[in-house]
Parts: C-alpha cells; sequence; structure tokens
C-alpha cells in the first residue's frame, strides 16, 4: 500500500473507511471507538445531520468562487466566530492561520522579534515551523525564519525577554503536541500583563485547544486572557480543511487590500461546515461538555491516575494526556488499543493522548476508558 505517496507519516496498516456517530469501521471490517477525533477535528462525529446538511445543500448551490466577490457565508461564520471587537481571516489550516498571525503581527508593530516555546507546536510551514520550539521538527530544514525567540513554558525567564523590541508573544495555553502541558494561569497572567506592558502582540494559538474541545469556545478564556490575536482550525470546519487567524480590529491597518491572501481560504464548502459547528456550539452543548468532562476527570483521577504505569494525567476538558512511565512504549499501547477496538493518539513525552468528539456520551467515554485502564493493567 501508499507505494507512491512520500511516507512522512508512520501509519498503521488499516484504513478507516466508514464512521457513523463517534465509530469507525476499517476496511477489514473492524469497528473501533473514537478517542481521536481525527486529531482534534470531527468534534461533532462522523455524521452530524447539520453540517453534513449544510455543506450537501452548498455543494449543490455552488462550490468554489474566488475572494474577488462579496461572500454572505464568509460574514456568517465570521460573525459567529468573532466578538465585537474582532475581524476573521479565513484560510485552509492551522499552520496558515499562525503563517497570518505572524505576518499581521510584524507588519503592525514594524518589529521583527516573536517569542515562542519549547516544547510547542505551531505547524509545519516555515513560519510556523520556525515559532514550533521542537528540534526534530526542523531538523534539516535550516535556515529558518529569522528573529524567532524560545523560552520554556511555565517559567517566570519569558519575562525578562519581553521587551519593547519584541513584535509579538504566541503560545499555546494547552501544549497539545508537546504532550498536553496545561500553562499555569498565574504564568498567563504574568505574560499578559508584561505584553500589555511593552505593547507586544499576544498571539494565542487554539487551533488544538478551540472550539469546545475544553469545554468554552476557546480555551483562554478560562485563564482571564484577552489576547491581539487568536489562531483556530482543526475542529473548526469538522472535518472539512480550514483555517481562521481571529484579530482585534485595531490590526486591520495591516491587513488592508492584497497584504494577504488565499485562493481556497474561505471557500463555501468549509464555511458551510463551520457555520454548522458553530451553530451548535451552544451555551448549552458547551455545558454539557464541561458536564461530561467532570465525569470523565473523576474516572481518570481515581482509576487511571494510580496505575503503575501512569506517571501523571494533564489536561482540561476533552483534551486529555495520560503520562507513560518509562517501561511503558506508548505506540505499543496504542497498538494494544487497536486490538481492543478503541483509536487512540499520542503526544511528545511518552503520552497518550485522548481527543474523544465532544458528543460521545458517557457510556461510550466510560468504555473507552475501561479499555485503556484494562490496557495499562496489564502493560
Ligand atoms: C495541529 C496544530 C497546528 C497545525 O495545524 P495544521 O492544520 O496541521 O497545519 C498548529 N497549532 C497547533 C496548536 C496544532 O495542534
Amino acid at each position: 500500500m501508499m507505494e507512491h505517496v512520500f511516507p512522512t507519516y508512520a501509519r498503521f496498516p488499516f484504513d478507516l473507511v466508514k464512521g457513523e456517530g463517534v465509530h469507525l469501521t476499517d476496511n477489514h471490517g473492524k469497528n473501533y471507538l473514537d478517542f481521536t477525533s481525527g486529531i482534534g477535528v470531527c468534534s461533532f462525529g462522523y455524521s452530524n445531520e447539520i453540517i453534513q446538511n449544510n455543506v450537501q445543500n452548498q455543494l449543490a448551490k455552488i462550490w468554489h468562487i474566488s475572494n474577488l466577490y462579496e461572500s454572505q457565508i464568509q460574514d456568517e461564520v465570521a460573525d459567529l466566530l468573532c466578538n465585537d471587537d474582532q475581524l476573521a481571516f479565513f484560510c485552509n489550516s492551522g499552520t496558515e492561520a499562525n503563517e497570518a498571525a505572524f505576518k499581521l503581527a510584524r507588519k503592525y508593530t514594524g518589529k521583527t522579534t516573536v517569542l515562542a516555546f519549547n516544547n510547542g507546536f505551531h505547524g509545519r510551514t516555515y513560519g510556523s515551523m520556525s515559532l514550533t520550539g521542537n528540534p526534530d521538527i526542523q531538523k534539516g530544514f535550516a535556515p529558518l525564519v529569522p528573529d524567532v525567540e524560545f523560552a520554556d513554558y511555565n517559567d517566570d525567564q519569558a519575562l525578562e525577554l519581553i521587551d519593547d523590541n519584541l513584535a509579538a508573544v504566541i503560545l499555546e495555553v494547552i501544549q497539545g503536541e508537546g504532550g498536553v502541558y496545561v500553562a499555569d494561569k498565574t504564568w498567563l497572567t504574568k505574560i499578559h500583563a508584561a505584553c500589555k506592558e511593552h505593547d507586544v502582540l499576544l498571539i494565542i494559538d487554539e487551533v488544538q485547544t478551540g472550539i469546545g474541545r475544553t469545554g468554552t469556545k476557546f480555551a483562554y478564556q478560562q485563564f482571564g486572557l484577552d489576547p491581539d490575536i487568536v489562531t483556530s482550525a482543526k475542529a473548526l470546519g469538522n472535518g472539512t480543511p480550514i483555517g481562521a487567524m481571529i484579530g482585534k480590529k485595531i490590526l486591520i491597518s495591516a491587513f488592508g487590500p492584497g497584504s494577504h491572501g488565499t485562493t481556497f481560504g474561505g471557500n463555501k464548502l468549509s464555511m458551510a461546515a463551520a457555520k454548522g459547528v458553530l451553530q451548535q456550539l451552544t451555551p448549552e452543548f458547551l455545558n454539557q461538555v464541561q458536564q461530561k468532562a467532570e465525569v470523565i476527570w473523576q474516572k481518570l483521577n481515581a482509576e487511571i491516575k494510580p496505575l503503575v504505569a501512569v506517571n501523571d494525567v494533564t489536561g482540561l476538558g476533552f483534551m486529555i494526556g495520560i503520562h507513560l512511565n518509562e517501561t511503558t512504549d506508548v505506540n505499543e499501547v496504542i497498538e494494544k488499543l487497536h486490538d481492543q477496538g478503541l483509536l487512540t493518539l499520542s503526544a511528545k513525552h511518552n503520552t497518550l493522548r485522548l481527543l474523544p468528539p465532544l458528543v460521545m456520551d458517557e457510556d461510550d467515554l466510560f468504555e473507552g476508558l475501561e479499555i485503556i485502564k484494562k490496557v495499562l493493567k496489564k502493560a
């Protein structure tokens, strides 16, 4: 299989050919319960009627037209996505959203240097990769985009690097790929204050944490922050390719006509899907996510955390990192979970990462956690 595809991914030897609700079927007919949502993408599962209808209706009307014309559906999605003081730029992925943020921050401030964090992840294109604090991801691709500095996450030394010469600070409030590490609220408050003091833009990458994943529309809302720029992607289109860079209205002067663009960004099919996602991301829905999260975290703390194979369990809401000990290899655990009909993910530092669809009910969530408990007990 896949003889004519660059082997940039270490793939498991099966193909998921069908999805229904929160269950998937592979090409051998084996069924799985999904604790991945793609990688935090299909938060409304694989057969959400509203999203499916929106895309199908749009498909019947018009698939594509350029950004040379007004778009009512972009307006509607931007309206659902932004608050009264924000504007959106639509693109096709997380890395593109961060590219847009990087470009906007430099152009608006007239400064060049951006502070990012070790262990962070912002994407694979040159700008976003240059902001990604992971040498494994950057290896072989030098020279990178200049004027990017790194500091340790949750470490006060970062504060000393925030001065008037800085254009922006970019961070995730929970480092996803890095191992599901949650930022300390007090530390974030200090970073935020230092940015304000020195006219440095605060960019929060919500590509993985956003769109309800942690129980609120964006995770930063739970940390009392007021970022200048927020980036979104992954779950925003529930599987259609989409990204968004959301910035405060004051930044408008740097992103006028001709300053930035993309052929497919804001395309009507992805917009139709995003509209369906955002319409369903109501306070009532988020409340349910929070309630289910409370129940699963009780179980995680009571039954998973004490296991010998587990060093710690970290995360927030439906974003969970089970940190395995040195003798328990995460990839072996993932394969054993496949055998038991459960799909899971890994993250850096031997972390078993769980990103179940937000629509999963308590019974399925419990069933998945029971399977993990059983496998980890034997690991
Ligand atoms: C996945 C991810 C990205 C990159 O998104 P792509 O759509 O893969 O380009 C950027 N930032 C964070 C935090 C991510 O989790």
